[in-house]
Parts: structure tokens; sequence; C-alpha cells
């Protein structure tokens, strides 16, 4: 039996004996378990799962042991991911810190920086999110105006980001700041942490079509921030800044196929609220042609990750794929909620009404989000630009 075969054992059989069962369902939004001085659990087993995974640096596989994390190279990596998948074991820990700055600190920062933040993120203890956005600056991210002047020992930022997502459940803030006003516009950027509890910056949420209110508006009025919270070097966070959207396009990218965890297919739900036919078939053949060409699209997708990853192994990595992947993965997932509301009908309409509405489910706040995924990290129309120039070498 080769390492890698032996390692997948003793990673299912460990996964078997401390995943509780009810860790390996399908996972509500109320359920995720979100980093944070503030850290909420839904249930003692989703406490426990999460302290197991901790325990054993596994809710950051890839990490350095010695700054928390689970010292799995890439295959072992994978390998722990398709076996959660496999035994549909929850993600244990939420956090843009995660996903996003950790990766970027890893690769920029310098190691006080290392040590302050990489294993707090690891331990879930702080909650990061995300400050690029700006009223005058989303797509053209370039243009993004908060400045941040130098002012000796610290930086004096002032401005405003948008559409922050959950900035007022966070405990920092990575953020994009004008540092060179004069030099070209991307030239002129710095990559600042800035702790939201500093005096001058302040959160506003805004309400979502959904209801819910997950957006914020931040606000930076004369913040005093210590020039040792600058990742990289001065005037040079553009490159931060692109490395970490590479991250955030993988993550949203693997939306569309190749997430852990168990989740509701429509396949399923046909099953269970439209009925066969004694033929075994399902009984509305318009739907039949949109669940079968929804589920080709979503398994082409996984392969095509499982081919991507393989091809990185062997070190023929094709760089195109993740932007090609965020474009076609979040376009599937959303159409993935409308196959689920043709499936559900009537039943996908209500809102907060058990009645009509499964709160497993929750088809339609589910639908209404999933329209934002072609949006965040670069829009679907700039993700074709970006292919289009980059990628197909097309003119502008
Ligand atoms: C769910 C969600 C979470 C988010 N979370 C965060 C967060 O935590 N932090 C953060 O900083 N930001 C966040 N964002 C913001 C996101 O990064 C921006 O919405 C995105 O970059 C688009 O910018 P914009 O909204 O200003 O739209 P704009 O850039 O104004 O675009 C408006 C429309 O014009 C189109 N368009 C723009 N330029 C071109 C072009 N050159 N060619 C063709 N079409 C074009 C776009 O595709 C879009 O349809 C989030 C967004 C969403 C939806």
């Amino acid at each position: 039996m080769s390492d890698l075969d032996q390692f997948r054992q003793t990673v299912s059989a460990w996964l078997e004996e401390n995943c509780p069962p009810s860790q390996r369902t399908p996972i509500t939004r109320e359920e995720q378990v979100w980093a944070g001085k503030n850290k909420a659990f839904p249930s003692s087993d989703a406490k426990l799962w999460f302290e197991r995974m901790r325990d054993k640096g596994w809710t950051v596989p890839e990490w350095p042991l010695e700054l928390g994390g689970g010292g799995l190279d890439e295959r072992q990596a994978k390998i722990l991911k398709d076996e959660m998948k496999r035994l549909g074991c929850r993600t244990p820990l939420f956090d843009l810190g995660i996903w996003m700055l950790g990766p970027a600190v890893l690769e920029f920062g310098n190691d006080q920086q290392k040590q302050q933040h990489i294993p707090a993120i690891a331990r879930g203890d702080v909650r990061w999110c995300q400050g690029y956005s700006e009223p005058g600056a989303g797509s053209d991210l370039a243009s993004l105006q908060t400045r941040a002047e130098d002012k000796g020992d610290h930086f004096l930022v002032n401005g405003t980001k948008i559409w922050t997502t959950n900035a007022d459940k966070a405990d920092w803030i990575f953020c994009l700041v004008r540092t060179d006003p004069n030099a070209k516009k991307q030239e002129g950027i710095s990559f600042l942490l800035i702790d939201m509890d500093d005096p001058g910056v302040s959160t506003t949420p805004i309400e979502l079509i959904s209801g819910e209110s997950e957006f914020c508006q931040t606000f930076f009025d004369n913040v005093k921030v210590p020039k040792t919270n600058l990742v990289g070097e001065l005037n040079k966070g553009w490159s931060v800044a692109k490395a970490l959207l590479k991250h955030e396009r993988k993550l949203m990218a693997e939306i569309g196929g190749d997430t852990p965890g168990p989740s509701f297919s429509p396949v399923q739900a046909a099953l269970e609220y439209v009925g066969v036919d004694d033929n075994g078939k399902l009984k509305d053949v318009g739907l039949r042609d949109q669940l079968v060409r929804h589920e080709m699209a979503f398994r082409a997708i996984g392969l095509t990750h499982f081919r991507s990853f393989e091809e990185r192994m062997n070190g023929v990595a094709d760089n195109n794929v993740p932007l090609i992947m965020k474009y076609v993965g979040t376009e599937e997932s959303k159409r993935k909620e409308e196959v689920l509301m043709a499936v559900l009908g009537h039943r996908a309409l209500g809102w907060n009404d058990s009645e009509f509405n499964d709160d497993e489910l929750l088809t339609n706040r589910g639908w209404l989000f999933s329209k934002a995924l072609s949006i965040a990290g670069g829009t679907s129309e700039v993700q074709l630009n970006i292919i289009a120039k980059r990628v197909l070498g097309l003119p502008d």
C-alpha cells in the first residue's frame, strides 16, 4: 500500500471516529461556525467537531505545523477534503482569514505578522473581513481612494469601503489603501491590516433583497494604524491584492463542484418532491431535461477540478484554469438554484413559512443569494473580459 493510501485510511478512520453524526448532514447558513472572539456554536456537537479539527490543525490543513496548521502537503490535503466529502463531514470553521488573508500573509507577511495572525486564524480566534471595494471602485478596483498618510510611526487612514461582508461582526479587516496619490493607479496602493476596534472605524449595515443584512459600508475616520500592520512593501500592495484575489477566485470556483461537506442536490429534491413514474423516470419531462443538463455540467466541473489538480501535482499547471472555473462554477451554481426552484415549485415560494418552505432547504433565499456569486470576487462580465484577453489573446 502506498503512503498516500495509508494516509487515506488513517484519515478516514479518524473522521469516522471523531465527526459526530449530526455534523454529517447538509449544513444550513445558520449552522456555520464563523471564527471570531465572539464565536457562536449552533450545538455542542458543532463545538466538539470544531475543537477536534482545530487540535489536529485541520481547520487549515496545509499551513505549517509550527503556526497551528496541519502541515499536510497538497495531495494529503486533497485526500482529507475528499474523505470529508465522502463521509459528509461539515466544514468545521468558516472565515475569510482561512480562505484569503492567511495565504497572503504566509506569502508576503514578515515573521512578526505570521506569528501574530496565522495561529489566531487557525484557532478561529479572529474573524476577518475584506476591505477592497469602494463606492467608486468595484470592477475597477485600482481606482480606490481610501487614503493612508504616513505620519512617522503610523498611518492615518481616512475613507470608506463598501460591500464589506460581515464587517459588523469582524474583529479585523484587511484593506487596500492609497499611500501614494501621485503614482500610477496600481502603483500607489498598499495592503494594511486594521483592528475593527480601533477608534475611528465604524460600520453601517446595507439591507439586501433577501431581508438580511450581510453587507456593510465601513468608514475610516482618522484611524491610526501602526506601520507594523503593513503587509508587503509600501506602494506594492497591488501584488498582495492580486495574489489574494486568486485565492478568492479559487474558493468561488470550488462552489461549482468541489466544496467539502454534503449539499442538497436537485436530483435528490426531484426524487423526493416530484416523484417517478412506473418506469422509474422523473414524471416531468421538461424538468428531467433541466436536471440532466445541470448534473452533466456539475460533474464536468468536478472532473475539470480533478484534472487541474492532477496537472498541478505533475508540474504542468495551467494558471488560466482557476480564472475560467470561477466563471463556469459560479454560473452553474446559479443554474442549480434555478433548477431547485423549478423542482420545488410552490414549495419554494414561502419565506419564513414552514408550510411552504422546508427550513432545511431555504430555497428562495439560496436562489436570491446565488445571484451574488457571479458578482463577488470579480463579476462574470469582467471575468469574461480577462479570459478573452489573457487566455484567448483577443484584442481589447
Ligand atoms: C456576495 C458579495 C460579497 C462581497 N463581499 C465583499 C467584501 O467582503 N469586500 C469587498 O471589498 N467587496 C465585496 N464585494 C464587492 C464585489 O467585489 C464587487 O461587487 C465587484 O467587484 C463588482 O463591483 P461593483 O459592485 O462596484 O460593480 P461595478 O464594477 O460598478 O459593475 C457594475 C456592472 O458593470 C459591469 N462592468 C463593469 N466593468 C465592466 C467592463 N470593463 N466590461 C464589461 N462589464 C463591466 C459589471 O460586470 C457589472 O455588471 C462583494 C460582492 C458580493 C456580491
